[in-house]
């Protein structure tokens, strides 16, 4: 078998690759073998203002601009629904906070995103006593969905194997790779926080930071926004909400752990005061760089093996531009942003 690329991992790194590949006419064949599920987990919420510091998201609105029409156009090839706009309530904590929103809320970069207005309308079983300040441009992907409907298409199509990549299978050729009965032109490594067990690229500084989410039914509660204090509670319709997450430095698990549904339940009743019950708990661990930058680009002396990873705690709204930004790098020889290029760790 003889392929253009080889994709190792399918969470949404992957698969914003593979659209790449698929829209150049390149041939492909995808490794995955579900040992990571940060992509099957995660929230999928985006939101371009970071609202612990009120401070605007690194690139937010270029990274919106290539990704609401990237979901938008799989929305149509699979005719589903993966994102949902909603407006994004801030709980505020006292009037401190309140004013650095005034403050926030003058700025350029941010002015477009929070309303200056505070809503100070009492709403049923949530806690609020400072009021909230509301997050205009921010819904939800909802990435299982859009990944688990991926793998399905790409399994019919024969284009996915379901099995672990075994990176000392490779065998170097003069211009291309051999992995086992595969002949390809390069490998693009996606494999979130599997790069742990990559030898080519796991001297890069990945992080890992489990978090954990659980989803409640909680008929009493009415509310169609994302609700954002220390944890963000978002309807998934019919009464039930999902609410996140946890981070956890030390734990390297996808296991869903007692502690993080304490340490949800804990923060829950400081937010809503009406009965639930939890349904769902599900955890993953998030790709992070201590720099908070995506690792982009090629292996300094392998230069067919490149590297697509540390979305961290943004996957929804970075993976779309990186995955372009390496194809074009690959295909046509454009710049990385050096902000990205992993030749920063050099
Ligand atoms: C609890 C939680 C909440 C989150 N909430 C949000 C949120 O609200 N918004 C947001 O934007 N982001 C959120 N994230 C972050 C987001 O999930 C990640 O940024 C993103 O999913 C990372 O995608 P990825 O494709 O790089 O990695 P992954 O999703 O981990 O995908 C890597 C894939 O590679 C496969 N793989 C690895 N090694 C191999 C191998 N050797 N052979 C074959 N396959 C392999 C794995 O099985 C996996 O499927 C959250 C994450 C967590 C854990």
């Amino acid at each position: 078998m003889k392929v253009d690329y080889i994709i190792v991992g399918l969470g949404l790194a992957g698969l914003a690759f593979v659209e790449e590949l698929l829209a150049a006419n390149k041939t492909f064949l995808v490794f995955e073998d579900d040992s990571q599920t940060s992509s099957l987990v995660a929230g999928g919420v985006y939101n371009p203002v970071i609202l612990k510091r009120f401070t605007p998201v690194w690139n937010a609105k270029q990274q919106l601009e290539v990704a609401l029409p990237f979901y938008k156009r799989l929305e149509t090839k699979f005719n589903s629904k993966f994102d949902k706009k909603f407006e994004t309530k801030k709980v505020f904590k006292s009037i401190e906070d309140q004013n650095n929103w005034f403050e926030a809320a003058d700025k350029p970069l941010l002015s477009d995103y929070l309303d200056p207005e505070i809503e100070s309308k009492k709403i049923k079983g949530i806690i609020a006593d400072f009021g909230f300040g509301n997050v205009k441009e921010t819904g939800r992907v909802d990435t299982k969905k859009l990944v688990e409907i991926y793998r399905v298409y790409l399994k019919l199509a024969h284009k996915i194997r379901f099995e672990k990549f075994e990176h000392q299978q490779i065998n170097f050729g003069v211009d291309s790779i051999e992995y086992k009965n595969i002949t390809a032109n390069r490998i693009v490594f996606c494999e979130g926080y599997g790069m742990k067990e990559n030898p080519f690229f796991n001297q890069l500084p990945l992080n890992e930071a489990k978090g954990e989410l659980i989803t409640i039914y909680a008929p009493e509660l009415k509310i169609d926004f994302l609700l954002k204090s220390t944890l963000f509670v978002f309807p998934l319709g019919d009464n039930y909400y999902k609410v996140g997450a946890t981070f956890n430095w030390k734990d390297k698990t996808s296991k869903p752990s007692k502690e993080g549904r304490l340490e949800l339940i804990e923060k829950l009743k400081k937010v809503i005061t009406i009965p639930y019950k939890i349904i769902d708990q599900t955890a993953g661990v998030r790709p992070t760089v201590k720099d908070r930058r995506p690792l982009v680009g090629v292996h300094p002396t392998y230069s067919n093996l490149a590297i697509l990873n540390g979305l961290g705690t943004r996957g929804v709204m970075i993976a779309p531009t990186v995955a372009k930004q390496l194809f074009h790098h690959l295909e046509k020889g454009e710049e990385l942003d050096p902000v990205t290029d992993i030749q920063r760790f050099e």
